[in-house]
C-alpha cells in the first residue's frame, strides 16, 4: 500500500471576530486577499488564513506530539522555531552557550560539511520528524526535502462569496469591497503524502528508519491532522482573539498507488463531486480509493480513527 491522503472540509467561522484589524506596533492583525465572484466583475477583498499559518500551526502540533510521544525533533523544531537548519550559524553559536542540542544538530555541525546531500538528508529525517514530514532547505549545503503535506490559503467559498456581496461596501471611486457580516463559510483543503513520510528522496527513494517508527510517524501525522482540524488549532492570536468556528461539512480519502485529491470545499457540491471523480479515477487508474464524509460535519474524529488504521498499513520505503 502505498497510501496519499486528501482531505477537503468547510468551516463556520465568525468573520466579526477574523475582521478585527490593528495596527498597534505596525502588526496588521489579518490577512485579507483579493477574490473574483462568480461574475468575474467584482473583487471583493476577504480576510483569510494564509496556508503559512496553517502549515506553522500542523507543525507545532507535530512537534508537541512527536515529543510526547518519544519519537525525535530537533532544537529548534522543538522550540516551535521551523527554521529548519537553513541557518547552521544559529546553531553554532546555540552550542557554544552550552545549549544541549539534538543528535542531529551536532551531527550536522561536525560533520554535515563533509557529508553528502544524500547522507544529510538521510541524517535529518531520522534526527527530527517534523523535517521528515514539514520538509527543509538547507542552502548552505544544497540540500532539500520536499514537504510531505500540502495546504493552502482558508478563503470563503464560492456560495458565501454571493451571500455576502449582498452587504458589502463599495468605496468611492474604488473596485474593491469589503466584506462586512457576520459569518461566512470557509474552505481548507490538506492533503498529506503518507507514502514519503520517513523515506529519503532526494536522488532515490531509501529507507532511512525501521519500518515500525515509520508507521508509528504516519499515525501521528494523520492524528495530528484530526486534532487539529476537530478542535480548530489554526491561525494567530488565539489568545485573545479565538474564532467561532463550527465544522460544516468534510470528506477524507485515502487513494493507493496513485495520488487522488478531493474536489475544492469552494464549490457547493464538493463531496459529490469527489464521489463521481473518485470513480472515475479508480477505472483510469487501477487505485483504490477509500472515503468517509460527513454531510453535517459529524464524527470528525471518529472517522478520522479508522483513516489512522488504513494509514498505518504502509509498507516499507
Ligand atoms: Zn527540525
Amino acid at each position: 500500500m502505498r497510501p496519499f491522503l486528501s482531505v477537503g472540509a468547510r468551516y463556520l467561522i465568525n468573520l466579526e471576530v477574523l475582521n478585527t484589524i490593528e495596527s498597534a506596533q505596525g502588526i496588521i492583525r489579518h490577512r485579507r486577499a483579493p477574490v473574483i465572484d462568480r461574475t468575474g466583475k467584482r473583487v471583493l477583498l476577504v480576510p483569510v488564513i494564509s496556508g503559512e499559518s496553517i502549515a506553522n500551526s500542523y507543525q507545532l502540533l507535530l512537534s508537541k506530539a512527536s515529543l510526547k510521544n518519544d519519537l525525535p525533533v530537533c532544537t529548534l523544531c522543538s522550540k516551535g522555531m521551523f527554521i529548519k537548519h537553513s541557518d547552521l550559524s544559529h546553531l553554532r553559536d546555540l552550542s557554544k552557550l552550552g545549549e544541549d542540542l539534538s543528535p542531529v544538530d551536532k551531527w550536522l555541525i561536525e560533520k554535515g560539511r563533509k557529508a553528502t546531500p544524500e547522507a544529510i538528508e538521510g541524517e535529518i529525517i531520522k534526527g527530527c520528524v517534523v523535517e521528515d514530514i514539514g520538509g527543509f532547505l538547507i542552502n548552505e549545503m544544497k540540500v532539500k526535502r520536499t514537504s510531505r503535506f500540502q495546504t493552502g490559503y482558508m478563503l470563503p467559498v464560492y456560495d458565501g462569496l454571493e451571500a455576502a456581496s449582498k452587504s458589502i461596501q463599495q468605496h468611492k471611486g474604488e473596485d474593491e469591497y469589503y466584506v462586512e457580516i457576520a459569518s461566512a463559510l470557509y474552505s481548507f483543503t490538506f492533503n498529506l503524502d503518507i507514502d514519503g513520510i520517513g523515506c529519503a528522496s532526494l536522488t532515490r527513494r531509501r529507507k532511512v528508519i525501521e519500518t515500525e517508527e515509520r508507521r508509528r510517524r504516519i499515525k501521528l501525522a494523520v492524528q495530528t491532522l484530526a486534532y487539529m482540524m476537530d478542535s480548530f488549532l489554526l491561525g494567530a492570536n488565539r489568545s485573545r482573539f479565538l474564532p467561532t468556528v463550527t465544522l460544516d461539512s468534510f470528506i477524507i480519502t485515502l487513494s493507493s498507488p496513485y495520488p487522488f485529491v478531493v474536489s475544492s470545499p469552494a464549490r457547493a457540491d464538493y463531496i459529490e463531486d469527489t464521489l463521481e471523480r473518485a470513480k472515475d479515477f479508480e477505472e483510469l487508474s487501477g487505485s483504490n480509493v477509500q472515503i468517509w464524509y460527513s454531510k453535517e460535519g459529524k464524527e470528525l474524529l471518529k472517522t478520522f480513527k479508522s483513516v489512522v488504521e488504513e494509514a498505518a498499513k504502509a509498507d516499507e520505503c
